[in-house]
C-alpha cells in the first residue's frame, strides 16, 4: 500500500508489483516469500488496485530462473493472471546467489570472469526458456564490483541475441546506483549492443521500501535516450504494450 501511495505522490501512472517468487521448497532461502504467501501477496495488490484507483497497478513476479525449474515456473505463471514475468539469475549454482552479502567471500575464492560467464551462460538459458516478459538487472555480476579483465562484450552479444530471438524485454533498473557498482543494471555498453539489436527496454527501480519507488529514474530515461531509445514497454495480461519515453 505504501508503494502505490509513494507511486501517487510521485505523479507516476502505473506501477508494477515484481515480489521474488516462492522457490519449489520454501527452505531454498531466506529472502522471498513461501508458497503459503503467494496468495496474500496477489489479496495486498488487489487491495492497492483497489484503494488507489487513479494508478495503474500491475501484478506481476520476479522470478528467479535455476535450470530444472522451468515446470515449476509454468505451474506459477498459470495460478494467476500475472501482467509479467521478469526472470531474473541470482544463481550461478544451487547454492550462491552472486548478488547476496552475505555470500561475499564466495567472489573472493573465484575467478570473476568464470563466474561471469557461468552467470550469462545460465541468463541465457532463461531468456532461451521463453517464460519471461522482461529480463531483470541483465549484468547483476557487477553488484559488488568485482569485474573482469577480460571483455565481456561476447557474453552480452549471446545472450542479447537470445532475447531479440525471443521477444522479451530487458529492464533499466535504478537498483544499481544504490549499490557497490553504483551504475544502473545494465551498463551502457550492454545497453547498445541491446539498441542495435532491437531488444526493448522497460523500467524499474527495484524498491524494497517505499522511498524506493521510482528512484533515479530521469537518469534511467536518460541513459536510454542517450543510447537511441524512444520507446519502452508496458505489461498487462503478460502482452506488451509500447509507450513513448
Ligand atoms: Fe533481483
Amino acid at each position: 500500500m505504501d508503494y502505490a501511495r509513494r507511486a501517487v505522490e510521485l505523479g507516476l501512472d502505473e506501477i508494477g508489483f515484481s515480489d521474488h517468487s516462492p522457490m519449489p521448497r520454501d527452505d531454498f532461502d531466506d529472502w522471498r516469500m513461501r508458497d503459503s504467501q503467494l496468495d496474500e501477496y496477489v489479496a495486498k495488490v488487489r487491495l492497492a488496485q483497489r484503494e488507489f484507483p487513479q494508478l495503474k497497478i500491475r501484478l506481476a513476479l520476479e522470478v528467479d530462473y535455476l535450470p530444472g525449474h522451468e515446470d515449476w515456473i509454468r505451474k506459477l505463471a498459470a495460478r494467476q493472471p500475472w501482467d509479467y514475468f521478469i526472470g531474473s539469475v541470482h544463481y550461478v549454482s544451487d547454492s550462491w546467489d552472486i548478488d547476496n552479502p552475505a555470500k561475499l567471500s564466495e567472489w573472493k575464492k573465484r575467478d570473476a570472469f568464470a563466474v561471469w560467464q557461468a552467470y550469462f551462460e545460465r541468463l541465457t538459458q532463461a531468456v532461451e526458456s521463453g517464460l519471461f516478459d522482461i529480463i531483470g538487472h541483465a549484468d547483476l555480476p557487477k553488484k559488488f564490483g568485482f569485474r573482469p579483465a577480460q571483455d565481456c562484450t561476447p557474453l552480452y552479444e549471446k545472450f542479447l541475441h537470445a532475447v531479440a530471438e525471443t521477444g522479451c524485454a530487458i529492464e533499466l533498473n535504478t537498483a544499481g546506483l544504490r549499490k557497490d557498482c553504483q551504475e544502473i543494471y545494465p551498463s551502457r555498453e550492454l545497453l547498445e549492443i541491446a539498441f542495435r539489436k532491437n531488444v526493448p527496454i522497460t523500467f524499474g527501480s527495484d524498491a524494497h521500501a517505499p522511498a524506493e519507488v521510482g528512484l533515479n529514474f530521469a537518469e534511467a530515461v536518460a541513459l536510454a535516450r542517450s543510447v537511441g531509445y524512444t520507446e519502452t514497454l508496458r505489461f498487462r495480461q503478460r502482452q506488451a504494450e509500447a509507450a513513448w519515453l
